[in-house]
């Protein structure tokens, strides 16, 4: 296939300062959970990237000193030269495939409680850090000022010699101190460096001048920037201090990357934002500079890449999570291949993996934070070598993408799904509101087993013992899904609710069931007792209240979906849910179901109250649909199956979990499909902080 000719501009190199992008696809600066932690695998996942395509590969956040640090979290250090090797190794990588790599060096400030260091940490004025911590930030005198110069310099000159070709300095997401400086809401100081904005921005400026006269020569210096916080006039905005700001430094970087603050804004989901969201705040940018300008918005459309260039808004097309979702976008476009895009769902996992403290991982590409440990690259799989076939039934995220991998290694497969479509769950969950973008991950799938010829699939075609018994295959995967309870067992009531038999019980499969309709509740209020925290009840509570119902959400927790703090989606569900008027009753148990009504109790106290409800929607736990595999295994342990040389059982029918979790245990299931695997051993290479006093 060759590229189509609509897509050439996206393909034209682009100089920045002394340094050249040979495309416009550029990795933004983003957190992978890796980080000094797990500098193999941060390098290795940089590494694809740029394999793939990426001109463009940055590290995340780089802390310069150890007085601003953010642990637990697994940034970047470039603490001092014992840091040096480790970044190398991502230089490197990137440097193998033509890429530029690009680094973000970052003072954190008052965002970081220095929880490994216990420095204390630094502000423009004395103030409490933003994490719920008993700690204060001190403000910061001449001196201080003055020793951040001299740390940011050294880094940056660290940084060259560890090979980087794009050096930042950083004032995004309300997280780093030169943006404290900036904002009027944070520094109050009276100084030359506090007051009007051209005092506010003078450190920042410094800090561009300075790394530009250390390492300009060599490196390109790129200015990460939040020109709006969505605050109104008491934040950063585009239409006043933000560009403002722009303009005021407009040609002193070699490249501006301008996105929206905090962090929560800048990734927003597909629940809450379309592809190209924030072009209405950076737009503006190109007009006021004529160095290169980044942006980002979930772009996965070659069009709206190619109508962003076109229409002047952007020179480089910046990516985090469709760089995760698909390291070789750019490679597929480039080959003419952009029907086989690995979209990004925009779920944002890969944010939650990282405030969670643990590695890398994404919904829609389960190699994503594997790539090193595990060897896992994002297109490639190890030929079988086998012409062997293999049933795979159940056509969820779990069956999909076990039966595209194991095609894709050379294995016949045939899929089967009871309904009348594929895609499972996400089929499903995808006609919510807000998570239509969610339908990729079938679609992807789909799409790929379409091209095959070794690939079956078939719908309405539910399978028993006695049907797989008679069917012709070497290998059974049943990836039969999982459904959630009637009874109320879950985190809160390890056993069955007693009084439920006489009330209007639904639960998320009866809502979600094609054929619903929504006067199939009972007149009057409907109550959802939360106990999974997820995104399900919130969304299923917004369903019900747009389509006019009188809505009470149940949870045990602190606050609705408690679970999306992580997605960092949580303060918008329930502000949304309170909008629709939905009514919460937080930190409150099912206590009994009486004589058609609901009571619940505080968690803390015991106190009990009446819901009046007509109806009740519980989510509290999912069982594994596994009674197939059961059956199958029995008869395979009565002799009765010989022709079939194995049975597995992956993705929600093993254990319910995430989309996510269901993709990866496909996936795993067809990268390991016929390999000797020993349980005793770890399956994945560790790494081991090196032992030594640095
Ligand atoms: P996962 O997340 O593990 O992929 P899903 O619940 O999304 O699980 O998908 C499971 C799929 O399995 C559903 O589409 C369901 O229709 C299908 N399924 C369940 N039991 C059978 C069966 N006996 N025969 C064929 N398909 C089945
Ligand atoms: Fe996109 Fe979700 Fe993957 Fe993150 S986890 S890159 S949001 S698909």
């Amino acid at each position: 296939m060759t590229r189509d000719p609509r897509y050439d501009v996206l393909f034209e190199p682009i100089k920045i300062g002394p340094v050249t992008a040979r495309n416009r696809f550029y990795q933004v600066p983003h957190c992978a959970g890796l980080g000094h932690r797990y500098p193999f695998a941060n390098a290795e996942h940089r590494r694809i990237k740029a394999e793939g395509g990426w001109a463009v590969v940055c590290t995340e956040e780089s802390e310069i000193h150890h007085t601003s640090e953010i642990s637990p979290a697994m940034e970047s250090r470039i603490w001092d030269e014992n840091d040096i090797p480790a970044l190398q190794l991502l230089t490197d990588g990137v440097h193998k495939h033509g890429g530029l790599a690009g680094i973000e060096l970052v003072y954190i400030g008052y965002h970081g409680p220095n929880r490994y260091s216990r420095e204390i940490p630094m502000a423009p004025s004395h103030t409490v850090t933003d994490s719920y911590e008993p700690v204060q930030a001190r403000a910061m005198d001449k001196q201080d000022i003055k020793n951040l110069r001299r740390w940011h310099k050294q880094a940056a000159l660290r940084a060259r010699d560890a090979g980087f070709d794009i050096v930042y300095a950083y004032a995004g997401h309300d997280m780093s101190l030169p943006m404290h400086f900036l904002s009027k809401r944070h520094n109050q100081r009276s100084d030359e460096y506090g007051g009007s904005l051209e005092n506010r921005v003078r450190l920042f400026r410094e800090l561009i001048e300075e790394t530009k006269d250390a390492v300009g020569d060599r490196c390109a210096i790129a200015v990460r920037l939040a020109v709006d916080e969505l605050l109104g006039d008491s934040g950063i905005n585009s239409d006043g201090e933000g560009k403002e700001i722009v303009s005021i430094l407009a040609e002193l970087p070699d490249l501006w990357d301008v996105n929206i603050s905090g962090w929560s804004n800048d990734s927003m989901t597909s629940r809450f934002s379309e592809e190209g969201f924030q072009e209405k705040y950076t737009a503006f940018v190109k007009s006021v500079t004529s160095k290169p300008v980044v942006g980002v918005g979930r772009f996965t459309s070659p069009d709206t890449m190619v109508s962003q260039i076109r229409r002047g808004v952007l020179d480089f097309i910046g990516a985090a999570r469709p760089s995760i979702a698909d390291p070789f976008l750019p490679a597929k476009i480039e080959a003419g291949r952009e029907n086989d895009i690995r979209e990004c769902i925009g779920c944002n996992i890969c944010v939650a993996s990282d405030n969670v403290v643990m590695p890398l991982r994404c919904t829609q590409n389960p190699t994503a934070g594997e790539e090193w440990r595990r060897g896992w690259h994002p297109e490639n799989l190890q030929g079988s070598g086998s012409k062997e076939s293999v049933l795979i039934v159940g056509g969820g995220p779990s069956g999909l993408e076990c039966a595209r991998a194991l095609a894709q290694r050379g294995y016949r497969t045939t899929l089967a799904d009871s309904a009348p479509y594929l895609g499972g769950r996400v089929a499903l969950e995808a006609s919510l509101p807000g998570l239509s973008n969610w339908i990729r991950v079938r679609d992807y799938r789909t799409g790929q087993l379409d091209q095959m010829l070794n690939a079956e699939t078939f719908v309405n075609s539910t399978m028993d013992a006695a049907l797989v018994q008679e069917f012709d295959c070497d290998h059974v995967v049943v990836a039969t899904g999982s459904h959630w309870r009637r009874d109320g067992k879950g985190r809160q009531h390890k056993r069955p609710v007693p009084g439920l038999e006489d009330f209007a019980v639904f639960t998320p499969n009866d809502l979600l069931n094609p054929d619903f309709k929504i006067e199939d509740l009972p007149a009057g209020n409907v109550a959802i007792f939360d106990d999974d925290h997820y995104y399900i009840g919130g969304v299923l509570a917004e369903m019900l209240a747009r389509a006019g119902r009188t809505v009470y959400l149940i949870t045990p927790a602190s606050e609705v979906s408690t679970w999306t703090k992580h997605t960092l989606e949580q303060e918008r569900i329930q502000t949304r849910l309170l909008e629709l008027g939905v009514h919460i009753s937080q930190q409150r148990g099912l206590s009994r179901v009486k004589s058609g009504q609901l009571e619940i109790a505080c968690i803390y106290t015991g106190r009990t109250e009446i819901i009046d409800c007509q109806s009740v929607v519980l989510i509290t736990e999912r069982a594994p649909e596994r009674g197939l595999f059961d059956a199958l295994t029995q008869l395979k342990n009565a002799g009765s199956l010989d022709q079939i040389k194995s049975i597995q059982l992956i993705g929600d029918a093993l254990a319910p979990g995430t989309i996510a979790a269901a993709v990866f245990g496909g996936h795993r299931c067809a990268r390991e499909f016929g390999i000797e695997t020993d349980v005793d051993d770890v399956p994945f290479k560790r790494e081991i902080p090196w032992f030594s006093e640095n």
